[in-house]
């Protein structure tokens, strides 16, 4: 939401630079400058009035931006905490290590890794022991 309305004045901002910008263009254009017979100071006043206002919705569009795509990034709770985890001590072991993964796979693979810092090789992890880690993991 906020990340749209950033864009928004971004976008007011350039387009009213790219105005800016035009009339300046169309200044250095006109041969005679008394053609615009504007009161040039009102005129000019103006110019930096909407120079100044496109500069300031592009800051604001820009910071907006950022802001809501922060904020977007911190509202997917629901998607960053899941994950599943396996606390080395819920397998009996006394230790405080948690091995943590995207799925079952993940961590089972993150515990045999683990638990050869246990002094366990390729050939104790069994089916049986495998099955205990697997019971064991859950949401994180
Ligand atoms: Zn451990």
């Amino acid at each position: 939401m906020i990340k749209s309305l950033g864009k928004l004045f971004i976008i007011i901002g350039l387009v009213t630079f790219g105005f800016v910008a035009l009339f300046f263009w169309l200044i250095g254009q006109s041969e005679n400058l008394a053609n615009l017979s504007i009161g040039t100071a009102l005129f000019s006043t103006v110019l930096i009035v909407v120079f100044a206002v496109s500069v300031a919705f592009f800051i604001l569009g820009m910071i907006l931006y950022f802001v809501g795509k922060r904020i977007t990034r911190n509202q997917r709770p629901e998607t960053r905490n899941q994950g599943r985890m396996l606390a080395c001590r819920d397998v009996g072991m006394d230790c405080d290590h948690i091995v943590y993964g995207k799925n079952d796979a993940e961590v089972l693979e993150n515990a045999k890794k683990h638990a050869i810092t246990h002094g366990f090789t390729e050939k104790d992890l069994t089916e049986q022991f495998l099955n205990r880690l697997k019971s064991a993991i859950k949401d994180k």
